[in-house]
């Protein structure tokens, strides 16, 4: 159980803000979350004192740095239970891994007439690099549909896979539903058809326990900046029986083992996909962001939100103007809906002057939003240190919108 909460919001100097002379709700932690004081502190001092760039460097500061950066490494590997530090890539975020695998695996193990599966429900960065693959390979992508509740129609994916399929790519919970996914079941399926699953985890990592070896995936993808780290950090896993097979992505400094015009021999793994200068400080940041998550522990974190998610969802239903999207049994703390038959954006605006941060629009998941045959919905998505009284400000907050609008 998370206790304290007044002392775990001052760790997050950012929460005690105002906007517009309003004390700030900020229930848009679905896009980003904000930074606790350790990974502020840690990253600062390490721009202020140990500035040295990573791996090729005998000074001071590049040992501190490089040592500061697999630490990091390391951190990651044991918080995802990954068998091997060389199984972690430190990559820009979700879509930067995303991109990685598409461009490598799809390079060496995709061809004309193959085929790749997504579902209905995925971010624009687990469609798009997928189809800009199908188009360069002449591949095939197919679609695991949903239902109205928002749940994978898991019964529809065995007709989808065949002999041509190369890979799976799902998301583990939906940022526009909060739907979390039965992902064991499709890798089991997807394993007994010996088929590669590639989970983007930019939802989940933040909300629960997530072990890469109990769950068998191949790849796992996240963002550092959606588990209270800095923005431009990212991960992918990825075993090293697929990750020693797979071509380098991009061509630099770090992933080479030796460079000649006659032939360039590549470095091991991780270096090989880690091409020129990384945001070793934002890895250093995200390292103390997952070592902020452990200390809390995941599962209390889990609790917390689940908790804010039933409460919002029960003072939400009240409303009578309200439909909800995304209302699947097994949910994180995501709050999708439409209000008054008001455009979303409107309802966002409003919110926002009285200080509350919410999100309007497609969240990147244009063909989700097509399925529902809707343009956008407003988000209120939550995490540990939010309040139910944040959340009675928020429906403060609607029933002005419902006076305005009539
Ligand atoms: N996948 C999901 C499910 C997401 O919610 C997001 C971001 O919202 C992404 C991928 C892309 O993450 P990033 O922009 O950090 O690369």
């Amino acid at each position: 159980m998370i206790q304290n909460i007044k002392k775990i919001r001052e760790d997050f100097p950012i929460l005690s803000q105002t906007a517009y002379g309003k004390p700030l709700v900020y229930f848009d932690n679905a896009a980003t979350t904000q930074k606790p004081s350790t990974v502020l502190d840690i990253m600062d001092e390490y721009y202020k004192n140990y500035n040295g760039n990573i791996h090729r460097g005998v000074h001071f500061m590049s040992d501190k740095a490089t040592a500061g950066f697999e630490k990091a490494r390391k951190t990651v590997q044991k918080f995802i239970n990954a068998s091997s530090d060389r199984e972690i890539i430190f990559t820009s975020g979700t879509t930067g891994s995303i991109n990685l695998v598409a461009s490598s695996f799809g390079e060496k193990f995709v061809g004309e007439g193959d085929e790749i599966i997504v579902s209905e429900m995925e971010h624009h960065s687990n469609i798009v690099p997928w189809q800009l693959l199908c188009e360069r390979k002449k591949a095939v992508l197919k679609v695991i549909p949903f239902n109205l509740k928002g749940e994978l129609e898991y019964d529809k994916i065995p007709s989808l896979i065949s002999e041509k399929t190369k890979l799976i790519s799902v998301t583990h919970i939906s940022n526009a539903l909060g739907t979390v996914n039965d992902i064991r079941q499709i890798i089991g399926l997807a394993h007994k058809n010996n088929i590669p699953v590639l989970i983007d985890g930019a939802q989940a990592i933040q909300h629960l326990k997530v072990d890469v070896q109990e769950l068998d995936c191949d790849f796992y993808a996240f963002s550092g900046h959606k588990i209270y780290g800095p923005t431009g950090t990212g991960v992918l896993y990825g075993k090293e029986s697929w990750l020693e097979k797979m071509p380098p992505y991009q061509g630099g400094g770090e992933m080479i083992r030796k460079v000649s015009f006659k032939k360039t021999t590549f470095n091991d793994l991780p270096f090989k996909f880690e091409a020129g200068t990384p945001n070793y400080i934002g890895a250093i940041g995200m390292g103390a962001a997952i070592e902020y998550v452990q200390n809390l522990g995941i599962e209390n974190i889990a609790e917390a939100e689940n908790e804010l998610l039933n409460y919002g969802t029960k003072k939400l239903s009240e409303f009578e103007e309200i439909v909800f999207y995304g209302t699947a049994e097994k949910k994180a703390s995501v709050i999708s809906f439409l209000f008054n038959n008001l455009n979303p954006y409107d309802v966002g605006t409003i919110l926002d002057k009285l200080g509350i941060a919410v999100r309007t629009g497609t969240h990147c998941t244009e063909p989700l939003m097509e399925k529902f045959n809707i343009t956008g919905t407003v988000r209120a998505s939550f995490a540990f240190y939010n309040t139910k009284e944040e959340i009675d400000k928020l429906i403060e907050g609607l029933v002005k919108v419902k006076k305005l609008f009539g």
